[in-house]
């Protein structure tokens, strides 16, 4: 029970400390960010935790008993080091594909959207996301199966350094800073920047446009292994960080429609999420150069 106390407790504390941290910076009061966009922030990093994450759980705890109760905790005694690949393949490596498909696909594109459109990072960009987007998750599926199968203790470790990982990655804080001044550091860099998230890496993805020659816009999809990047060949490694941020449609839509999309669509015909697929959709893989030589 405490192990299980801890694993909630320990990305909170991570997320108050960074965001305490960024707030102090001056990150939340530059008027970058207005209110329609803390909103979408805020429920949406109380939604996932509280409603997603447990529903999809008890939905699938409720199917396996019915259908495969024999398996019930049958892995269990499995080793540690097979578990965390299990984790690795079912839960991270399917976001990665899930993440991907959403900057490939224009009806996905419309559940990842809120997550791109804010022009700055920050804490608070990590679980923007239509609730949909994580409703679908097929990594939050298969995570629970997992634990179904008896993989619940390594889970608690799993999730918490996972979370970690991705809020820093996001965050302003940019603590992979350090790794690159040193030049006796850059081989440990070199390690690191290859396997998980880092700040340089995932804001490369949020840039606004390749045409700086640090942003990844469609690419640098990982969440905790950025190894998946490497292997299916769509990293971009500069250790450097964009300096504009964003999606080059920046249409604002009210944050019920950003979150609620497509149960709640945008009453402008003009814009993308006014229904799953309108004349005004948006190709997320066209760079925001060609995108403005295309209209
Ligand atoms: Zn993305």
């Amino acid at each position: 029970m405490e192990s299980e106390y801890l694993s909630k407790l320990i990305p909170v504390v991570f997320l108050l400390v960074l965001g305490g941290l960024e707030a102090l910076g001056g990150l939340y009061f530059d008027g970058k960010r207005s209110k329609n966009d803390f909103t979408i922030e805020l429920l949406s990093l109380a939604i996932l935790p509280t409603l997603i994450q447990p529903g999809i759980f008890i939905f699938c705890f409720w199917l396996s008993d019915l259908t495969i109760p024999f398996l019930e905790n049958y892995f269990i005694n499995f080793s540690i080091f097979w578990q965390i690949i299990a984790f690795l393949i079912f839960d991270d490596l399917t976001q990665y594909w899930w993440h991907r498909f959403s900057h490939q696909n224009k009806t996905m594109w419309k559940l990842h959207r809120p997550h791109h459109v804010v022009e700055e990072m920050g804490v608070l960009v990590t679980y923007r996301n239509a609730t949909l987007y994580y409703a679908l998750m097929p990594g939050i599926y298969l995570s629970a199966i997992l634990v179904y199968l008896g993989m619940g203790y390594v889970y608690l470790f799993y999730l918490p350094v996972k979370l970690i990982v991705i809020l820093l990655a996001h965050s302003e804080t940019k603590w992979d800073k350090f790794l690159y001044q040193y030049k006796w550091m850059h081989h440990i860099a070199w390690v690191i920047e290859r396997t998980i998230s880092t700040p340089a890496t995932h804001f490369a993805h949020h840039g606004l446009t390749k045409e700086d020659g640090i942003s990844n816009p469609n690419g640098n999809y990982g969440n905790l292994l950025f190894l998946w990047d490497i292997i299916f060949g769509t990293a971009k490694i500069t250790r450097k960080y964009p300096e504009k941020f964003g999606a080059w449609n920046l249409m604002k839509e009210p944050w019920y429609v950003q979150l609620m999309f497509p149960f709640i669509k945008s009453k402008n015909s003009r814009s993308e999420l006014h229904s799953l697929t309108t004349k005004n959709d948006y190709n997320p893989s066209v760079d925001s150069k060609s995108f403005k030589n295309q209209k």
